[in-house]
């Protein structure tokens, strides 16, 4: 069967690191299970060794009867696209955990994604690329941080489990993956102004190069930049990559 580039069907060769997947998910007997690609079912497999009620979402039609050969009625598999399917109503089940070897084209929306049904799920085990893995966290100051890094760590916590490299694929992708365990913060910070915060984060990384206040100039008043200045003791000269989570809070809780 061809492997098709823009599905991203880069499959797992190895089962011990499809194993190591499954198992950081901690799954209990009859837990309400997501797998996203299942492909050839190496992951799936590792899965149903826990006896989970699973759900598979695969786009590939093709695959569609070679999982169902091989699993029957072990798992509920849906040809859907997973970017498609209607959230609000999947997620009834909830709490679920969700696993994948993610095909890394909808990386960016499926963390979207995630981000806005986050409740819904208790642990996340995600394949990525160990560049978005290194966005995801990355630390105040580092080149990789950015929104996205502050967008997804304030609802989880997220652990680097291990890195793939390429070569454990066919076939071999030009990028070496990393395995993330997302879960819940325990306790996130409260913010007052919730709104101001996300807008800020965009805004401030609007153009990585430019100081905060360029890229809050058009958006707020010189009186009120100054007056932002002054009360949080923040130099708004500094670039949004040099804030820290607290420092973003302290602005749009100001603002
Ligand atoms: N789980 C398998 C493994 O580990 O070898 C396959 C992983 S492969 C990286 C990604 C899988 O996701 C492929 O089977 C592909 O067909 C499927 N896929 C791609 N886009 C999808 C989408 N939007 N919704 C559901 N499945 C998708």
């Amino acid at each position: 069967m061809k492997k098709l580039h823009e599905l991203g069907q880069n499959f797992l060769t190895d089962s011990s690191v499809a194993a190591k997947i499954a198992a950081a998910a901690g799954i209990q007997a009859g837990e309400e299970v997501w797998e996203i690609g299942p492909g050839m079912g190496i992951l799936t497999r590792e899965i149903l060794a826990y006896q989970p009620k699973l759900t598979a979402f695969e786009l590939d039609r093709r695959l569609i009867p070679v999982l169902g050969n091989m699993f029957r009625d072990q798992l509920r598999l849906m040809h859907a696209d997973i970017l498609r399917v209607d959230w609000d109503e999947l997620t009834q089940n909830a709490p679920i955990k969700l696993l994948s070897n993610l095909p890394y084209q909808i990386t960016s929306p499926l963390l979207a994604l995630l981000e806005k049904h986050h409740q819904s799920f208790s642990i996340i085990v995600l394949m990525l690329q160990k560049e978005v893995g290194r966005r995801l966290a990355a630390e105040a100051g580092n080149k990789a941080y950015g929104a996205l890094t502050l967008r997804m760590r304030m609802i989880f916590d997220i652990e680097t489990l291990l890195e793939v490299p390429a070569e454990l694929f066919d076939p071999v992708p030009k990028v070496d993956s990393v395995v993330l365990r997302f879960t819940h913060r325990a306790s996130p910070p409260a913010l007052k102004n919730t709104e101001m915060f996300y807008r800020l984060i965009q805004l401030g990384f609007a153009s990585r190069r430019k100081t905060l206040r360029n890229n809050l100039k058009s958006h707020f008043s010189a009186e009120q930049l100054q007056a932002l200045e002054e009360q949080s003791g923040i130099s708004l000269s500094r670039r949004a990559e040099s804030l820290n989570e607290a420092e973003f809070i302290t602005l749009a809780d100001l603002l």
